[in-house]
């Protein structure tokens, strides 16, 4: 038996997140009705000119500079060829030598251990459009056209063949999906198709340098899909040589229903782009000072912060984490603990807000947490509520809910309802010496012993207090009064 090891290398497209494409002034807005996002650059008619828009070389050298890369000066565009009616040119523009963007890496951490990725290069590509072949379930018979997508500009990251399972994959994709996020550059949302992968896959006997011949899966739109393939493709392998096939070089297709990659073309059958400068578009160099200012515009990236946020928040790995998943929830976060002087007390109980009741409403509504209705500042207003005693834990989920509905602040909710928790201890007396006369059996159980026959008591209080008295007081008193 020989022991195989599992060898991944991925090309990465990223919609740059801009207003408008890559080469015209269109825009970039998803989901809008078919050919309204169109002009004569994108749809190609004789004699147009590109225009490139500054925006998304930003962005791309802004991605390149987060992620360790050398950034070439050098900015030229190339023709890439092939036929296919979805590029109305026959060409895509894109970067051939140099890309924008040379040698970067991504450290990721699996099972505890940490891994440096080599990313060989991030270039610049416009998009193609789109061929519609069904409408909702029904099936045309015939191919339509939508250029809405085409001359969207692309962010085409590639990695060494250097990833060594789905997990590790996986998780180089999440962690880049997350710095991508906090720099803003990308949505790198794989359901609108704003982020796709064509995933490499080969393998090799353990100890061998040599790479075996490796399958290339094109254009992955989801995580689990990227894992199951991968899996599936390993075995695929694995059998081949294991029963003294040879594997090739080839382009293969993912069928998620069914689970397996199926054959599309092989090496031979490769597409030969060749390659030639653009010439409607003039190489030129990007000044120091243009590269300068977008370092300096990098923003605390998701593990520094989340070191951060343990460090100086106390907080545990699971919430820090949570918190610096995305940069809105770590700025919403962060928001609402700068109306507090002390942070590490509010730390915690804001940090389990967040991540339950805020998030499950949110996420119940689908609405992004930088839209909440209730603001951080509100929210923080909440907390500290609770934590100087102002009101319980549970008057705080009813004042959370009005919170919520009318994006009102609660201490004026709190006023208006009158949900100041009791903590007068002549109040709670009263009510506790009611309480008592009311509960003759209770009372006569916990003389006899049973010290749990108090909570029945405690629950009659509460409910006098219409949930309002301190219940640490409402305890002490009563067992003070059923002990003599
Ligand atoms: P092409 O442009 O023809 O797709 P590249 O050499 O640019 O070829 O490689 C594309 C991707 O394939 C890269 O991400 C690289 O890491 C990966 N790759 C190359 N060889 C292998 C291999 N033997 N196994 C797995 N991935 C590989
Ligand atoms: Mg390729
Ligand atoms: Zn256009």
């Amino acid at each position: 038996m020989v022991n195989y090891e599992t060898v991944v290398g991925l090309e990465v497209h990223m919609q740059i997140n801009t207003k408008s494409k890559v080469f015209c002034e269109c825009s970039t807005q998803f989901g809008a009705e078919p050919n309204i996002n169109t002009c004569v650059i994108c749809t190609s008619q004789p004699g147009a000119i590109p225009i490139l828009n500054k925006k998304a070389v930003e962005a791309i050298v802004k991605t390149g500079l987060a992620l360790d890369f050398n950034i070439n000066k050098q900015c030229t565009f190339a023709r890439k060829q092939y036929f296919y009616p979805d590029v109305p040119k026959n060409y895509q523009i894109t970067q051939s030598e140099p890309p924008l963007c040379s040698r970067g890496k991504l450290t990721i951490s699996v099972g505890g251990k940490e891994k440096v990725v080599n990313i060989t290069r991030i270039h610049l590509e416009e998009d193609a459009g789109k061929l519609v072949h069904e409408i909702g379930s029904r099936k045309l018979g015939y191919s339509l056209l939508d250029l809405n997508r085409a001359s969207v500009g692309l962010m085409e990251l590639v990695t060494e063949p250097e990833l060594s399972s789905p997990e590790e994959t996986l998780e180089f994709l999440t962690e880049l999906k997350n710095i991508v996020g906090y720099l803003g550059t990308s949505e790198c949302s794989m359901e609108e198709g704003k982020m796709r992968c064509d995933v490499n896959v080969s393998i090799r006997p353990v100890g061998q340098k040599e790479l075996g011949a490796r399958v290339e899966i094109k254009n992955m739109n989801s995580l689990s899909g990227i894992r199951d393939a991968i899996t599936y493709e390993v075995e695929r392998q694995k059998e081949v040589l294991e029963s003294n096939g040879k594997l090739v070089q080839e382009t293969r297709l993912w069928e998620a229903e069914e689970g397996v990659t199926k054959s599309m073309r092989s090496k031979e059958g490769a597409l030969d782009y060749r390659y030639f400068p653009e010439p409607d578009l003039v190489p030129f160099d990007l000044p120091d000072s243009f590269i300068e200012e977008l370092r300096k515009q990098i923003p605390e990236l998701p593990k520094a912060r989340k070191a951060r946020f343990i460090k100086d928040y106390g907080l545990s790995e699971y919430d820090a984490d949570y918190l610096t998943s995305t940069r809105t929830i770590a700025d919403y976060y962060e928001g609402a603990l700068n109306y507090s002087k002390d942070k590490k007390v509010l730390a915690k109980p804001l940090s389990n807000w967040i991540s339950t009741e805020l998030s499950a409403k949110l996420n119940a509504a689908k609405v992004c947490i930088s839209e909440s209705p209730v603001s951080s500042q509100n929210l923080a207003k909440l907390v500290s509520l609770i934590l100087n005693g102002t009101i319980s834990g549970k008057i705080a989920k009813t004042v959370f809910e009005e919170m919520y509905e009318k994006s009102s602040d609660p201490e004026t909710i709190v006023k208006e309802k009158e949900l100041s928790q009791i903590s007068d201890e002549t109040v709670i007396t009263k009510m506790c010496e009611e309480s008592i006369a009311e509960s003759p059996k209770a009372v006569a159980e916990f003389r006899s012993g049973k010290e749990r026959a108090v909570d029945a008591i405690v629950g009659l209080v509460m409910k006098r207090s219409k949930g309002q008295a301190n219940p640490q007081i409402v305890n002490r008193i009563l067992l003070e009064k059923l002990k003599v």
